[in-house]
């Protein structure tokens, strides 16, 4: 299976910069912005700097320190948001892959959504 990457995808135009964000927190391998749609009082998009469409291309073709700098930086938005399970009340992380998943936007991205109970994992 190959994957292809749109470097034209929105997330791609605000990495470059071409488009404004809301940043939460940047690092070497992460973004972090406020989406734009929020679905919960605080809802924050997640994403690698590099040109992976989705979690599971991700999962077989970054590098470790990729994955790491990445996961390290959900736990920091966590503590950000204070919605850590050791000092807040948590939260609800999906992160949607392809057309069954319904992902609008095809560069790999994690929603973590809190401030308010997320509610069932699947409604339909
Ligand atoms: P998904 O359906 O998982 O691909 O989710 C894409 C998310 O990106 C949606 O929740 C949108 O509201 C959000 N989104 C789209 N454009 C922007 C943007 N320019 N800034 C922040 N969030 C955005």
């Amino acid at each position: 299976m190959t994957y292809i990457y749109d470097n034209q995808n929105i997330f791609a135009k605000i990495l470059r910069g071409e488009i404004p964000n809301d940043t939460v927190l940047e690092t070497d391998h992460a973004l972090a912005f406020r989406d734009i749609n929020a679905q919960r009082p605080l809802h924050v998009l997640v994403i690698p700097k590099g040109s992976y469409v989705s979690f599971d291309h991700f999962a077989k073709e970054a590098s470790g320190i990729e994955i790491i700098g990445f996961t390290r930086a959900i736990g920091k938005v966590c503590d950000i948001l204070g919605v850590s399970i050791d000092a807040g009340d948590g939260f609800r992380m999906i992160a949607n892959s392809g057309e069954h998943g319904v992902q609008e936007v095809p560069h790999l991205h994690v929603h973590i959504l809190g401030g308010s109970s997320a509610g069932r994992m699947i409604q339909s």
